[in-house]
């Protein structure tokens, strides 16, 4: 990494740079920059100051790290590699992952305002995903077809799909990234990652490390800058065989419209509305703890927040009082304090987004239980979380997508009722369901259109099963055993044994 020691010194001093740390973008193997290049000063959310710089890439730069990662594909340095080769360099990535935790962690936390806390869980659960991958490059295989007869032999191969362009957004740069970028490398593909021009530091350490854990020049290449110019031109480059891109629905319809041009492969893992479905028999003080954690998580930016509480009538009083009482002992402020539980907004746009939800909750009529309240002095951006009760199912702050500490909460009288309003949004990224009873939890399960569920828990879970959404919340699925099939092809091959009968005898 460049600059470690005074980087690790602010970091266990969880001290504010002097000045902000720049660093460059990554291609083939080594820093890049431009002459004349224009840069992207970030202040952190949490304090108000300059804490990075990075470059502000043009269409140029990112056709220079598309042919280094077409060419590091073409040539098989990397794809032709054993799974073993591959599970090396995976698995002594997620060694220096947690040799660096703590710098990874600072600068997570001053790009994205979360608490450093937090950071530090996200960077090692991170660094336990490479590991996971790293297994799922020994072990992915194609399949043989023994049943075609006696003169014929089947195979179906698993081929890496090439070039893989990575855009991420800023609520969890590390961790997003990680759920994708160790498995298209445990597939055999090459990437051109394009983070958030918010939040790109951490990403571009990243791939320092990979190449000092042996990763071959050109097998991973990040370019900054904005979304709607290089994230555009990557979607749509013809050069690149498959798009992963995480973030707003509507940018993820527009990158589909864009990966059209050479009708490369697209994974889309798109915006939430997610509900907390609580039935009568519920434990209470469990469903209370996890809904407030589940709006509160990362200050309610995050795909899969619990934002909304889809709650039976004859317990909804006194649920909403119990997760109130959890939420006033909710500490929000400065990230760097590791006592604090919910750090800043990321930014001014995404505050005042927040905000004006709020108020449109207010005007619509939904009674203000606890919240809703801001400051944004100094450029430091805090939100209390804030919880709205009698909230119209068909209303902005039910359907909406807020990315924000905001939960409406609406009644309903009977299973199919909470069915209906669970499903009655354009969403389908997770659930969670709160029962004791296992044959209504698993009926819920199946009715529930979401990709990822919870039963009697929140947010949580590791590598091993599968995440994605349903309905606008995305296309295909990342993590898991699925999670590296997503990155290949199959390729289908009949092999004939002996003469292959005669069409004219
Ligand atoms: P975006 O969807 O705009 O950004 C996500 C990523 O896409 C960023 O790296 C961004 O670059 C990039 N991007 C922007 N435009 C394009 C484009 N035309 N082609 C390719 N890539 C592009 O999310 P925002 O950051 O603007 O957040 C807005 C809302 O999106 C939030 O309020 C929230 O509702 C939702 N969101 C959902 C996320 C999720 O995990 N489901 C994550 C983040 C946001 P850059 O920002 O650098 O310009």
């Amino acid at each position: 990494m460049s600059n470690p020691s005074n980087l690790s010194e602010l970091a266990s001093q969880l001290r504010l740079p002097a000045e902000p740390v720049r660093t460059p973008m990554y291609i083939d193997g080594k820093d890049y920059s431009r002459a004349g290049s224009e840069f992207v000063t970030r202040k952190s959310p949490g304090h108000g100051v300059p804490v990075t710089v990075t470059s502000r890439a043009s269409v140029d730069d990112l056709n220079v790290a598309v042919a280094a990662a077409r060419r590091a594909f073409d040539d098989g340095r990397w794809s032709r590699l054993s799974g073993e080769q591959r599970a090396t360099v995976l698995l002594k990535t997620a060694v220096l992952i947690r040799d660096n935790v703590e710098v990874l962690a600072y600068l997570e936390t001053l790009e994205s305002g979360k608490p450093i806390g937090q950071s530090r869980g996200e960077v090692n659960a991170a660094a336990g995903i490479w590991e996971y991958a790293a297994g799922l490059a020994r072990v992915a295989h194609g399949d043989s077809h023994d049943t075609l007869g006696a003169d014929m032999f089947g195979l179906v191969v698993r081929q890496p799909v090439g070039v893989v362009g990575i855009v991420t957004p800023w609520n969890f740069p590390f961790f997003i990234l990680s759920e994708r970028l160790p498995f298209v490398l445990a597939a055999g593909c090459t990437a051109v990652i394009k983070p958030s021009e918010l939040t790109s530091t951490t990403t571009l350490k990243l791939a320092a490390l990979l190449t000092e854990a042996g990763l071959p020049d050109g097998v991973v290449n990040v370019v900054t800058g904005f979304g709607s110019v290089v994230g555009q031109a990557l979607a749509e480059h013809m050069d690149v065989d498959m798009i992963s891109f995480t973030g707003s629905t509507p940018v993820g319809r527009s990158v589909l419209v864009a990966a059209g041009g050479n009708m490369k492969k697209v994974g889309l893992e798109l915006g939430g509305k997610n509900p907390q479905i609580v039935f009568a028999d519920a434990d209470l003080d469990d469903a209370a703890d996890a809904i407030a954690f589940g709006i509160c998580f990362n200050a309610g930016q995050c795909c899969v927040s619990g934002s909304r509480l889809v709650v039976h009538r004859s317990v909804e009083q006194e649920l909403v009082e119990r997760v109130k009482a959890v939420i006033e002992k909710v500490r929000v402020g400065d990230p760097l304090d590791a006592t604090n539980h919910v750090g800043a907004i990321v930014e001014a746009r995404q505050f005042d987004k927040i905000l004006g939800f709020i108020e449109a909750g207010k005007r619509d009529g939904a009674q203000l239980v606890c919240g809703g309240t801001a400051t944004s002095e100094g450029e430091r951006f805090f939100i209390q979380p804030t919880v709205f009760r009698n909230v119209d199912a068909h209303s902005e702050l039910a359907q909406e997508e807020i990315f924000g500490p905001v939960l409406s909460v609406t009644s309903f009288d009977t299973a199919e009722q909470a069915m209906q309003i669970a499903n009655s949004v354009p969403y389908g990224l997770a659930a969670s369901i709160w029962t004791r009873d296992l044959q209504g939890a698993i009926r819920s399960v199946r009715d529930v259109q979401a990709g990822r569920i919870w039963v009697n828990c929140t947010i949580t879970g590791g590598p091993e099963l599968p995440i994605g959404g349903v309905k606008q919340s995305g296309i295909g699925r990342e993590t898991g055993r699925y999670g590296i099939e997503e990155y290949t092809e199959l390729k289908s091959v009949h092999i004939q044994l002996g003469n292959r009968p005669r069409w004219i005898a």
